[in-house]
């Protein structure tokens, strides 16, 4: 039996009676550029996350855009950027003419490696952007805290994360803006680009919603230079269906992340990534090198609502991931290296300067080691077991 990646049709079909009815009403409104849609969505997504402000915006690349021009980053300014993450992240900064400056990661949750951001800042540091990798957040007291020390901006990247939660909170409490996609892929995932900015400051909002209009207010006054960054009315409409079924979209994703590691965590040569070596490699080596460990799950802190947006295994040994990937590829099962070339290795950034690509070793051994499997909430628990039957069929082969 395949198991594929990503079944969209699996979560959206059952929803064709409301989607169409969606857009029936899109239709005869009539109204496909911004609109009531919009705003309700920009609402209950403000709800959900309990901020003030919520803009919706093209694509979780122009969220992340939008909120560094409302910042002014610019030629000139330092950003601290995780090494390990989607593109996104480290292009939409150097599109500003910022300077992106990429910090290493941690080997437990893969997210920014805040003491390595510590040893990254200079006087022209002027944000860091932590990204919530793979639906866990990063480590927001900590942020907070480097950001208050040195005057720092907060951009969170919460592509991969919506609704996920950090001691109780979806959002930082010094953070300037949080940035969300609705990609297909991500766990509020629409029909097509789109994306979300929230803030809970009035002005950053106001400059944020005059950017998204080509930096126009009144309409053909232009005071900034802005985009086009709006969201359209039908994808609002169509997400909104979407949106009322997201608790049991993460309940799924939670219940097939429980189900992989009960099952996967007794098997020799096992286990999962323990929290007590939190940004300390050495001493997770040490640890992996006395039990053994070839295959490591992955761990949710106990602070953290993790939300699962991938379930990502790192396999040990030299060329032992790749020899997964081809495993699992076999038996049409599958899977995703979720990143292969680190930020600071890519052919684009070569030409920054020496400081702002050094000291990323522990993200570039993640890049060699990672795999994402199945996880999205639909999967069915055969299905599971089958990619279950696999991985235990590669570590000790019958
Ligand atoms: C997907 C993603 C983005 C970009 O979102 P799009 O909607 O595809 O433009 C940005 N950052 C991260 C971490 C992502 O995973």
């Amino acid at each position: 039996m395949p198991v594929p990646l990503l079944d969209v049709n699996a979560q959206n079909l059952p929803l064709a009676g409301e989607l169409t009815a969606a857009f029936e009403r899109v239709l005869h409104d009539g109204r496909f550029i911004m609109g009531p849609d919009v705003a309700a969505l920009e609402a209950e997504v403000a709800a959900l996350l309990e901020v003030p402000y919520a803009i919706g915006v093209s694509s979780g690349t122009d969220a992340l855009l939008l909120a560094f021009m409302a910042l002014g980053l610019g030629p000139g300014d330092e950003v601290l950027c995780p090494a390990f993450t989607f593109f996104a992240t480290a292009g939409t900064l150097a599109r500003t003419g910022a300077t992106p400056v990429f910090v290493d990661a941690c080997p437990v949750c893969f997210n920014i490696d805040v003491e390595d951001a510590r040893r990254k800042i200079t006087p022209r540091t002027r944000a860091i952007v932590p990204v919530h990798l793979f639906g866990q957040m990063a480590d927001l007291d900590a942020i907070e805290a480097l950001a208050a020390e040195h005057g720092l901006r907060i951009v969170e990247d919460g592509a991969q994360s919506i609704g996920a939660t950090y001691k109780d909170r979806f959002f930082g409490e010094q953070s300037d803006f949080g940035t969300y996609s609705f990609f297909p892929s991500k766990n509020l995932g629409g029909f097509g680009d789109g994306g979300m900015v929230v803030t809970r400051d009035e002005g950053l909002a106001e400059r944020a919603r005059i950017l998204r209009v080509h930096g126009g207010k009144p309409k053909y006054y232009h005071h900034l230079v802005g985009g086009n960054f709006r969201l359209d009315a039908l994808q609002a409409a169509l997400l909104r269906v979407k949106l009322a079924h997201y608790a049991d979209y993460t309940a799924g994703r939670r219940g097939n992340a429980a189900y992989y590691t009960e099952h996967l965590k007794n098997l020799p040569d096992v286990a999962v990534a323990d929290p007590v070596h939190c940004r300390c490699a050495a001493s997770q080596d040490a640890w992996l090198a006395e039990t053994g460990t070839k295959l490591v799950l992955p761990a949710a802190y106990p602070h953290n609502g993790h939300i699962w947006n991938q379930y990502t295994l790192r396999v040990i040994g030299e060329g032992r991931r790749d020899q997964l990937r081809q495993h699992l590829t076999d038996r049409q099962i599958g899977c995703e290296i979720y990143y292969p070339l680190t930020m600071d290795q890519q052919p684009c950034f070569q030409h920054l300067p020496e400081s702002s690509r050094q000291g990323c070793e522990i993200a570039h051994r993640l890049a060699g080691e990672v795999i994402s499997i199945p996880i999205y909430p639909e999967l069915r628990r055969e299905q599971q077991d089958e990619v279950i039957a696999a991985l235990t069929d590669f570590l000790s082969p019958s």
